[in-house]
């Protein structure tokens, strides 16, 4: 399969919040998806639960030959990996790295385990400003809207660039 272009958000808000963005960079970059562009770093506020410390954000823009549900096991493995104890209770609350698949090319899926484009991506300012950074004429591959137009309506969501 030919190399597919995908954005990744990249999120942690617990330990060395850095040093967590830069490891699981390092380790896409072992697993082959190769990060070719990257965002600023955003401090972000939390948005589900508040009562938790603000995260640090950014986008990355990746080549790989994975299927998207051969990502998305990449992307589960590389938050064990480095340490992220997923639980209900913690469902939404700190975590030393969050990674979720932004965009995949041009794909539209809706599965059980794995949504495309990600369903919060237009509600959420932390996944869309790093997002614009990086591609500014970035359009919705379903409705082809261009996601600038949904920045107005997360302004009021805390973050600022690092
Ligand atoms: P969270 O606890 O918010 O990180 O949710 C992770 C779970 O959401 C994963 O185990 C996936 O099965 C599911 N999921 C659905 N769509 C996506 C996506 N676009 N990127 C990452 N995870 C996704």
């Amino acid at each position: 399969m030919s190399e597919k272009r995908v954005f990744l958000a990249l999120g942690s808000n617990l330990g060395n919040r850095e040093q967590n963005l830069e490891n699981a960079i390092s380790a896409l970059e072992r697993e082959h998806v190769r990060v070719v562009k990257r965002s600023s770093v955003y401090e972000t506020e939390p948005q589900d639960v508040a009562d938790q410390p603000w995260f640090l954000n950014m986008v990355a823009e990746c080549e790989t030959r994975c299927f998207p549900l051969q990502l998305l096991a990449v992307l589960l493995r590389i938050e064990r990996d480095l340490g992220r104890i997923r639980s209900n209770a913690k469902r939404r609350g700190p975590r030393v790295i969050d990674l979720d698949i932004v965009l995949y090319g041009n794909v539209v899926m809706d599965t059980p385990q794995l949504t495309v484009p990600h369903p919060r991506l237009t509600e959420r300012r932390f996944v869309l400003e790093p997002l614009l950074e990086i591609e500014p004429d970035l359009k919705h591959p379903e409705t082809k809207e261009p996601l600038s137009r949904f920045l107005r309506a997360v302004s009021s969501q805390k973050i600022r660039k690092r």
